[in-house]
């Protein structure tokens, strides 16, 4: 590992400042993502800025009735506040869903959000990837890649994003807030992600330099109705090979309201939009749901080895939507 200088951060704009905008250092939250990669040389920052203690750890209700989460908020935490569990179930599983107890209890809500991809060439430096090194190549896409994109990818990567946080997030519309030496700012979510085009090691539309602050979560009434399944090669403490956060509220027989996000199948966490649109107004049916589920699949785009994720994804899809209408049911 190559030596580097550590600097604990008094406050967040003293968290700025020490990061100075260095594309040679990096903030350390709980580590579990950026260690492990400088221990493989993926990550090499010659300073690393300590934001763990920067008092960002509070989980509370918002004026508007939403939640504002803090980015130094632990992972164990977010899963276990009692409004995300009541109001935001799917993020709550989603977590849970995550890793393990011990590494919940070291991460945060902002290196959730920023943990790299798990792509096994990306973590490899003696192969080439054009995510690590710009223009070197995707062995991916003629190699291994039966857990890669189907949805969004480019002729330069086909990686996923790995974090289920994230994909809970995207359905519920999270906003992200992040400070730079210019000031407080935010993104939502759907923008935090860049698409993968041609330059897939640009990976957030965060300015150079940005300490993200928090989140917060705008009041989603369907979200009550939620749920979060992700399935993985064996039963616990493994990445997802494809995952759905999914609410409903159905009246009378028919959708009123859906929320759909896909994880594990894009190089972002995976709105879909189309298949909200067929859910809404349609009657609550099985058939309705896999309407849905097939009309956001038509664009996918699988290699060779992985075209089992579309008929996983669809039929994930039907599942927990039908799971959700038969709770609303009882
Ligand atoms: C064995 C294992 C299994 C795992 N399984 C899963 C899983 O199933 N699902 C899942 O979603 N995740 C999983 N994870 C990933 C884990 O959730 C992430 O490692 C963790 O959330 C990263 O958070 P952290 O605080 O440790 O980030 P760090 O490792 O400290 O940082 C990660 C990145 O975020 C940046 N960063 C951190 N905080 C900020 C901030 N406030 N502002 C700007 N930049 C910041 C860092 O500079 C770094 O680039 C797993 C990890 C391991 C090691
Ligand atoms: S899929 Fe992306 S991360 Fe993986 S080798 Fe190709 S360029 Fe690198």
């Amino acid at each position: 590992m190559r030596e580097f200088d550590y600097r604990r951060a008094p406050d967040v704009s003293g968290a700025v400042a020490l990061l100075d905008d260095d594309p040679d250092a990096r903030y350390l939250a709980g580590g579990t993502n950026l260690v492990d990669l400088m221990k493989s040389g993926v990550e090499r920052p010659a300073r690393l800025v300590d934001v763990r203690e920067l008092p960002l750890d509070r989980i509370e209700p918002a004026a508007d009735g939403g939640l504002l989460v803090g980015a130094t908020a632990t992972n164990s935490d977010l899963a276990a506040h009692p409004e995300v569990r009541s109001h935001y179930p799917m993020l709550a599983q989603a977590v849970l869903a995550g890793a393990s107890g011990q590494l919940r209890n070291m991460a945060t809500v902002g290196g959730n959000l920023l943990q790299r991809t798990r792509c096994a060439y990306f973590t490899d430096t003696t192969k080439p990837c054009n995510k690590r090194e710009p223009g070197s190549g995707c062995p991916a896409i003629s190699g291994e890649h039966h857990n890669h994109a189907i949805l969004g990818a480019s002729e330069t990567c086909v990686a996923v994003h790995p974090s289920d946080m994230a994909v809970a997030l995207t359905a519920l519309d999270a906003v992200v807030h992040y400070e730079t030496a210019d000031g407080q700012s935010e993104l939502p979510i759907g923008q935090l992600y860049l698409p993968v085009a041609e330059t897939p090691h640009r990976e957030t539309a965060l300015p150079a330099g940005a300490l993200i602050t928090g989140v917060s979560l705008p009041r989603v009434p369907v979200a009550a109705r939620s749920r979060y399944r992700k399935v993985r090669e064996r039963a616990s403490y493994a990445f997802a090979i494809g995952s759905v956060a999914a609410a409903l509220d159905i009246r009378d027989g028919v959708v009123h309201d859906a929320r759909l996000a896909f994880g594990a199948v894009a190089s972002r966490p995976w709105r879909a939009r189309t298949a909200e649109r067929v859910l809404i107004g349609a009657p609550a049916t099985a058939e309705t749901y896999a309407a849905a589920a097939e009309a956001e699949l038509a664009a996918a785009r699988p290699l060779p080895h992985n075209g089992y994720k579309v008929t996983l994804m669809r039929n994930l899809t039907v599942a927990v939507l039908s799971e959700l209408a038969e709770e609303a049911a009882r």
